[in-house]
């Protein structure tokens, strides 16, 4: 192998180094969507103001890697988002070897910590990173949760479909907005609590769990901790399969005491940042499901050593959001429980989503 190399001439070594790739460009496109009737959970309004940017890296290959991240209702954030992918991370990335997604994270981190260990600089990060394993993908002519190697290839998966709506004091908006999901043929329905009293939120539980025996919680960081423990003792004795993010993420401590006290599944993690909060959570024993966002916890990289964390302490998973990135890392993990989504899917059986087929990451549509 030695000698091979050594005998290598200077103009086959060149030919060798222009097959090694490379990344060559990065495009953004910005979309902000059209406003839609607005949807609500306990303390957002959603369907606004929402957004998305859309990352490209090309290659000396060829193969272009995409990435696309979503903004439920910061009309600012993909704007900014995309001024640091054009600005800070195109030099960063230029003449990179995808192959080397550690080390390039390990970059991104140093050079852009000045702008934030988290927020909005991990977003760019996160989606350069989906964008790298697109790119590995392809070039390998695998899908990437069969390259990473996979534990299962279809994923059950919920809708998130139980909202607040303007102008449903009969919640028939609500309970058609069910109905719907189960007619998609969703086995899971997640719905919000905690925008009003408890008597309103026993009242939409009990039309949930009327429809469907499988209902997840999510009260989005809305509660104190005396609140979260009085309503999440309510939600337990009803049934619901989790309860998702009762409190404010910083309130680790929180967190602690809420998964001690109750029995019901303690969900949450869509609003943390990288493995070292995750490794805080899990050490803290705050959750049973880990729910890192792929958007933010810093792409493929960083949310399968997050994965493996949570499986190591023996917890469940599940993504926040759905959609090809989220399939192919959750097909790789044995604790993966669910797939969050919305409407209706193509490639759902039984209340499962078949794996995406195409080489790498299948975001070029997403
Ligand atoms: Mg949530």
């Amino acid at each position: 192998m030695l000698r091979r190399t050594l005998l290598l001439s200077p103009l086959s070594l060149a030919a060798q180094q222009a097959k090694e790739l490379r990344i060559t460009g990065l495009k953004t496109e910005l979309k902000i969507n059209p406003p839609r009737e607005p949807n609500y959970d306990a303390i957002h309004k959603l369907g606004v103001d929402a957004g998305s940017v859309t990352l490209r890296l090309e290659t000396n290959a060829g193969i272009t890697g995409y990435a696309t991240s979503t903004f439920g209702m910061v009309k600012g954030g993909p704007k900014v988002v995309q001024t640091i992918l054009e600005e800070e991370l195109r030099p960063l990335l230029l003449g990179e070897d995808p192959a080397f997604p550690k080390r390039i994270r390990a970059k991104l981190w140093r050079e852009l910590e000045y702008h934030g260990v988290g927020g909005v600089v991990h977003f760019a990060i996160s989606a350069a990173d989906i964008a790298i394993w697109d790119i590995l993908g392809k070039h390998a002519g695998m899908p990437v949760w069969k390259m990473l190697g996979a534990y299962r290839d279809r994923m059950p998966c919920y809708s998130m479909c139980g909202w607040y709506y303007d102008n449903d004091s009969d919640l028939s908006k609500y309970k058609r907005s069910i109905e719907q999901a189960l007619s998609h043929g969703y086995k899971a329905i997640k719905m919000k609590t905690g925008r009003y009293s408890m008597a309103d939120d026993e009242r939409r539980i009990k039309i949930a769990l009327d429809l469907c025996p499988r209902v997840m919680i999510d009260a989005n960081q809305v509660f104190n901790r005396n609140e979260a423990l009085r309503r999440g003792r309510l939600y337990q004795q009803m049934g619901a399969f989790w309860y998702e993010e009762p409190l404010p993420p910083h309130d680790m401590e929180g967190y602690t005491e809420l998964a001690r006290e109750l029995d019901i599944r303690i969900a949450t993690g869509e609003n943390l940042y990288t493995k070292y909060a995750f490794a805080d959570l899990i050490a803290r024993k705050g959750a049973d499901v880990v729910q890192p966002d792929n958007r933010r916890a810093g792409g493929v990289t960083e949310w399968l050593e997050i994965a493996a964390l949570a499986d190591a302490a023996g917890l469940e998973l599940a993504s926040h959001g759905g959609g090809s990135a989220n399939m192919n890392m959750l097909l790789t993990m044995p604790n993966a429980i669910y797939m969050e989504t919305g409407g209706p899917q193509k490639n759902m059986v039984n209340g499962e989503i078949l794996a995406p087929q195409a080489p790498g990451m299948s975001t070029e549509t997403a």
